[in-house]
């Protein structure tokens, strides 16, 4: 399957959006348990588009497992910087090589471990574009500002530069909101919780002209979890952690 623009191919969903589950796979893997899990997703005709985000080096492992199928896969960060002197980094032109649709940018792990301002996550959606890649640009608070009753205006802050680059590179993108108390923890946000960010995102798009685009939930979703999360008007799909390893309960998700 060619994965440019993945994304805007797809009509079937919530509001007219397509439902979209995507697996950050984070650090875990090797070829053999990497073969087993792409091989049991390959065939998998779900309701929802799926896709998985793998770590680099697996990434030729992937193009080549899932080629043919209708599971498309990316990468779980790039860098601002199109090529140079980055020792360490991966290119977007690199991932593009590699046939990623998809690309990971601002996850809480890299903010909080990496020291990712919000102005390099901007920077990093707009790379992945310019080189044709979708990304999927991660929000999210933590629970100190959630209880300090800061999460839409983290969220927000987050979200500015990203907004700043126009409509015309927001339609081309997705949203994750994910909020860092509930990824890995097993602490999921209550569908209410998670609508109320999701809706406050999708009036922070829909001010640029940008509303249309997904808004994905991430955090400690489960097959248990997921429909009651879809079944929100601006919940369009899910980025699944720990669950997208387990092949069963990553197509339940989806299903
Ligand atoms: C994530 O890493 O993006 C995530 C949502 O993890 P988990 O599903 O394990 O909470």
């Amino acid at each position: 399957m060619n994965q440019t623009n993945v994304n805007q191919t797809a009509t079937n969903a919530t509001g007219g959006r397509t439902r979209l589950v995507i697996g950050n796979w984070k650090m875990h893997g090797n070829l053999a348990d990497n073969a087993a899990l792409l091989a049991a997703l390959r065939p998998a005709n779900p309701a929802a588009r799926i896709a998985v985000c793998v770590p680099f080096p697996y990434l030729a492992q992937a193009a080549q497992a899932l080629a043919g199928s209708t599971v498309t896969w990316g990468a779980q960060d790039v860098s601002a910087h199109s090529h140079g002197a980055y020792t360490g980094e991966v290119s977007a032109p690199m991932l593009k090589d590699f046939g990623c649709a998809w690309v990971l940018v601002g996850h809480s792990e890299r903010r909080s471990m990496h020291g990712e301002s919000d102005q390099l996550v901007a920077d990093k959606a707009k790379a992945a574009l310019a080189a044709g890649l979708t990304p999927v640009v991660c929000v999210g608070e933590s629970l100190a500002e959630r209880d300090a009753g800061q999460a839409i205006a983290v969220i927000q802050r987050q979200l500015a530069p990203v907004l700043a680059l126009g409509a015309q590179s927001v339609c081309q993108m997705v949203i994750a909101y994910e909020p860092v108390w509930a990824i890995g923890t097993g602490r999921t946000a209550t569908p209410e919780q998670a609508q109320e960010v999701h809706a406050a995102i999708r009036a922070a798009l829909d001010g640029i002209g940008a509303g249309g685009i997904q808004i994905l939930y991430g955090g400690s979703v489960k097959a248990a979890n997921a429909a009651s999360l879809f079944s929100m008007p601006d919940i369009d799909g899910a980025l699944v952690g720990g669950a997208a390893l387990v092949a069963d309960e990553f197509l339940r998700i989806a299903a």
